[in-house]
């Protein structure tokens, strides 16, 4: 799968200086600072993922991981919210298109690309059930039964979901206290 394309945002250091997080190369990350350093005193940069980058994403791990399940409507995909216990939802639009929404702070880099991945693969797997799609309902429920992760481990997402299950427990609380002030 291809790297990110990704914008880079610069944040003044003084909204939070004890934030100071880093994740470009310094080869990146010198020049431009060494251009900015009359305006401003210190900062730090962070990648984001941008509405290109997860709409590429959703077409890779469709055609690659769900390319059985045939997609029978338009379905868009976005980032959108700050949430802590919600990674992802999956809903029908009015004009009857399925709308897939990722949270909006796994923008940043700083969150994994596997985890991503496993949030679009996870809603893709509710439109492959029916659910919020024009495909058949397989399942009553969604989630009963644990058939989502079945769908999941079915396709390979076994080992990511094993360290997906360690991201949220140690990782996410961390993150998420970072990502919400910026
Ligand atoms: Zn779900």
């Amino acid at each position: 799968m291809t790297s990110a394309i990704a914008k880079i945002i610069v944040i003044p250091m003084r909204i939070n200086p004890k934030n100071l997080l880093l994740t470009m190369p310094l080869f990146i990350y010198n020049p431009i600072k060494k251009y900015l350093n009359p305006f401003i005193s210190d900062f730090f940069l962070i990648v984001m993922r941008d509405q290109f980058w997860l709409e590429q994403r959703l077409q890779q791990i469709w055609e690659l991981l769900y390319h059985d399940t045939p997609k029978q409507n338009t379905v868009r995909i976005r980032f959108k919210g700050r949430w802590k216990n919600k990674f992802g939802h999956i809903k029908r639009l009015p004009n009857k298109d399925t709308e897939i929404v990722i949270n909006g702070l796994f923008k940043s880099e700083f969150i994994p690309e596997y985890v991503v991945d496993l949030t679009i693969a996870h809603e893709v797997a509710h439109y492959a059930h029916g659910f919020h799609s024009p495909l058949p309902q397989l399942f009553k429920h969604p989630h009963k039964g644990g058939v989502v992760n079945r769908e999941l481990r079915k396709r390979g997402f076994g080992h990511l979901l094993r360290k997906e299950k360690y991201f949220m427990k140690q990782e996410w609380p961390v993150l998420y206290e970072k990502l919400r002030e910026l």
